[in-house]
C-alpha cells in the first residue's frame, strides 16, 4: 500500500501522517443516524493503511454486511502544531482534499449499541479513498465547498461545507488542544445527509466543487 499522498508547495513528498476523523458535524446527518448534537465533535482514528486513491477499489471485508458511503471534506496539516488558537488556523493547513470515510455500518452500529469504539468499523484497508491534495492558495473558502456523491449515476449526497456546525479553523483549534498536529495529518471533517449502503459492483463517483473528483469502485 502506498503511504505518501501529495507533494507540497515545494514538490515534496509528503507522507500520510495519521488520520482523525470527526463525526456529528452535519445536523441533518445526525438526525438521519438518530444520534444527537454534542457540543464537540466525536473523534476517532483510522489507520493510514486504510488509504486508497483515484480509481482504486474499496473491498468488502467479509465479516461485513452493510458498508456505508459518507462523502468528506479532508484537511491536510502542513506544520506541526499544538494548541492553536482558530484565528491562526490557516497557518498550519497545507491543502484539502476530497476523502470517503467508508464505514461497515452493521459493525459500528453493534460498537454503538455496547459502547465499543469504532476502530473495527472505520478501519479496513480500502476504507479511506482520498483525491490528490488542493494546496490552500486554490481556495478561497474552505468553509463553503459543495461536496457531492453519486452512486451509479445517481445523487446521494449533496450539500456544502457551510452547513458544517464547526469551522476548518475551529477543528483545528479543537483537535490541536488533544493531539499534536504534524505535517501529513489527515482530518476527515464529518459527512453530510443521504449516508446509504454500497455494494459489490457499484460506481462511487464523488466532487468537492469543480476542483477535485473521486471515482472509487466497490468489490468483494
Ligand atoms: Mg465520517
Amino acid at each position: 500500500m502506498v503511504n505518501y499522498i501529495f507533494k507540497d508547495k515545494y514538490d515534496e513528498i509528503v507522507k500520510i501522517g495519521k488520520i482523525i476523523c470527526l463525526a456529528r458535524t452535519y445536523k441533518k446527518h445526525a438526525e438521519e443516524m438518530n444520534s444527537h448534537i454534542t457540543k464537540d465533535p466525536l473523534l476517532f482514528l483510522k489507520p493510514s493503511s486504510s488509504v486508497i486513491f483515484n480509481n482504486n477499489s474499496i473491498i468488502i471485508p467479509s465479516i461485513s454486511k452493510c458498508l456505508h458511503h459518507e462523502v468528506e471534506l479532508g484537511i491536510v496539516i502542513g506544520k506541526k502544531c499544538r494548541e492553536i488558537n482558530q484565528k491562526d488556523a490557516q497557518d498550519f493547513i497545507l491543502g484539502y482534499l476530497l476523502a470517503l470515510d467508508i464505514t461497515a455500518r452493521d459493525i459500528q452500529l453493534e460498537a454503538k449499541k455496547n459502547g465499543w469504539p469504532w476502530t473495527i468499523a472505520k478501519g479496513f484497508d480500502t476504507f479511506a479513498p482520498i483525491s490528490k491534495i488542493i494546496l490552500k492558495n486554490k481556495i478561497n473558502n474552505p468553509n463553503n465547498l459543495d461536496l457531492s456523491l453519486k452512486i451509479n449515476g445517481e445523487t446521494k449526497q449533496k450539500s456544502n461545507t457551510k452547513n458544517m456546525i464547526y469551522s476548518v479553523e475551529k477543528i483545528i483549534e479543537f483537535i490541536s488542544k488533544i493531539m499534536t498536529l504534524e505535517k501529513g495529518d489527515l482530518i476527515m471533517t464529518g459527512t453530510p445527509e443521504g449516508v446509504g449502503e454500497i455494494s459489490e459492483g457499484d460506481i462511487i463517483e464523488a466532487k468537492l466543487g469543480n476542483l477535485s473528483s473521486l471515482k472509487i469502485y466497490v468489490k468483494k
